[in-house]
């Protein structure tokens, strides 16, 4: 009988703290683009006789994250030393967190691009520092072929929070979904900038494949994804080669590989993970960590509306689309400017809509954010107010708002600016409009007038120029009707 396999994957994901000192030092967590070497201090470089003392701001954002997954934030708990000698760590252990994590357990759940339900069990999420950078000034930034490296300590001590998820996760589709998720969720708690490229997310992704006739395949960790997609092509390479390798009857190594991105493939890497005596034992510089009662409740009052939370709200508050839902969510900035545009009597899904196309083009073209944009929700509500009650076409709605954006003005007198009154154009006003229209075309006007239009052409052609002249507002039976009598 044919084998059948099953994908087990858990991952672990270090996050890197957006705190602007380092976990138990002073130094700034700037190290993209600062010169090597210069923001360190005997602290995070080990120094003899130094003490770490730890970020409480650091740990504030590590138990957000842990409220979040509904973890159980452990209010005593307490670091260690992770002992290894590797060039990058000029300690020689890195301070981390061993059997007392910050937060024990927890759940992750989302939907999958078919629309189904999964839920992914945390382990644990604790505290780390970061080790420092080796530059290898080779002509690929690469070891091989370097003839010397270079070691930037800037790095070493930053904090990182590594989620670590049970292996629940059955497919490289539901890996990438489940990092986007974690990554939504830091971003909205102001946690971390969550960039994979420039590595303030960095996934290790552990793999193994179940086979029918009862034998499971070692587990094997891959590293090095930079992005959400070679995250989900490196798991998809693995799958392949696991199963391939067990279908053959031949055993995986448990291994630590690296993902090469260009090639498209995994690599067996040689490594500091295949040394696992570590020697943890709890670093007698730091006292216990206590995180106490009213300190926990104080987070737990400010916690954001989280990104699954306000995706749901919006669906069923507003009756918003699930994928507009998911577009607003993506960002607590956007879904209080939609909250702030409902509050002020606009109807939601216009709201939305008008969101979605008109401001977002304006960020994307200006290149800045809602904090910056210049426009009230209010303003927005009262401009689309007029839409609703019929006094404004979108048409003419939309150059009010763009007037409105580019002046910096509220609706009156973007109206005036854009020569804008709400209501019908109706009356002598649409009779004007239209005498100006038919003396600016009078070739037109004189192939009706002469019967040389019998399909009607020219009359819509001058009835379109009128519509375009009072901007959608007219009432297109009364255009029609002026016509007929200035055209005998
Ligand atoms: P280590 O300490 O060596 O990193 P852990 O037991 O802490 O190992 O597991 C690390 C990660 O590996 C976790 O995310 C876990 O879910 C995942 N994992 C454990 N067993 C397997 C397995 N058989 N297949 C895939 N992933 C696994
Ligand atoms: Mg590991
Ligand atoms: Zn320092």
């Amino acid at each position: 009988m044919a084998l059948t396999f099953q994908t087990v994957i858990g991952l672990e994901i270090h996050v890197q703290l957006a705190t602007k000192s380092k976990l138990f030092c002073a130094c700034s967590t700037d190290y993209i683009g600062a010169r090597p070497n210069s923001n360190v201090c005997p602290v995070c470089l080990g120094q003899p006789g130094s003490l770490p003392v730890v970020n409480g701001r650091a740990v504030e954002l590590a138990v957000m994250v842990g409220l979040a997954l509904g973890s159980t934030v452990q209010q005593a708990t307490r670091f260690h030393r992770k002992n290894y000698f590797y060039p990058d760590l000029s300690k020689d252990y890195q301070i981390s967190q061993y059997d007392l994590p910050i937060c024990a357990g927890g759940r992750l759940s989302f939907r999958d691009d078919d629309g189904v339900e999964v839920s992914v069990a945390i382990t644990r999420a604790h505290l780390e520092e970061d080790a420092g950078k080796l530059v290898h000034p080779s002509a690929d930034g690469r070891l091989a072929g370097a003839r010397y490296s270079l070691v930037d300590y800037n790095r070493s001590g930053v904090p990182l929070l590594e989620i670590v998820s049970e292996p629940d996760i059955t497919s490289p589709a539901h890996a990438r979904r489940y990092t986007e998720e974690i990554r939504r969720l830091v971003r909205c708690l102001g946690v971390s900038d969550g960039d994979m490229e420039s590595g303030s997310l960095r996934v290790d992704a552990n793999i193994s494949q179940k086979v029918s006739d009862g034998r499971w395949g070692s587990r094997v960790e891959i590293k090095n994804m930079n992005s959400l997609r070679s995250l989900e092509r490196a798991l998809e390479y693995e799958v392949k080669r696991q199963r391939k390798v067990l279908g053959e009857g031949g055993e995986i190594r448990q291994e630590t590989r690296h993902w090469d991105d260009g090639e498209g493939k995994t690599r067996p890497m040689r490594g500091k993970e295949e040394a696992h005596d570590y020697r943890y034992f709890p670093d007698p510089d730091l006292p216990p960590l206590i995180v106490e009662s009213d300190r926990l409740k104080g987070i737990a009052a400010v916690m954001p509306e989280l990104p699954w939370q306000a995706e749901s709200r919006l669906v069923s508050a507003y009756g918003l689309s699930d994928d507009d839902a998911k577009i607003f969510a993506e960002s607590a900035d956007t879904v209080a400017y939609l909250d702030g545009c409902i509050r002020a009597g606009a109807d939601p899904k216009r709201a939305a809509n008008w969101i979605r196309t008109e401001v977002l083009r304006v960020l994307n073209e200006q290149k800045i954010d809602l904090a910056t944009f210049t426009l009230e929700a209010s303003d927005l509500a009262s401009l689309l107010a007029l839409v609703d009650g019929g006094k404004l076409s979108t048409t003419a709605a939309k150059d009010v708002f763009d007037v409105m954006v580019r002046d910096g003005v509220a609706l009156e007198p973007a109206m005036t600016a854009s020569g804008v009154t709400a209501g019908l154009v109706e009356g002598s006003q649409l009779e004007d409009i239209a005498d100006k229209i038919l003396a600016e075309n009078e070739e037109a006007v004189e192939a009706v007038r002469s019967g040389r239009d019998p399909k009607g052409k020219k009359v819509k052609f001058l009835q379109g120029l009128i519509m375009r002249e009072t901007r959608g507002q007219a009432d297109v039976a009364q255009v029609e009707d002026l016509l007929r009598r200035r055209l005998i």
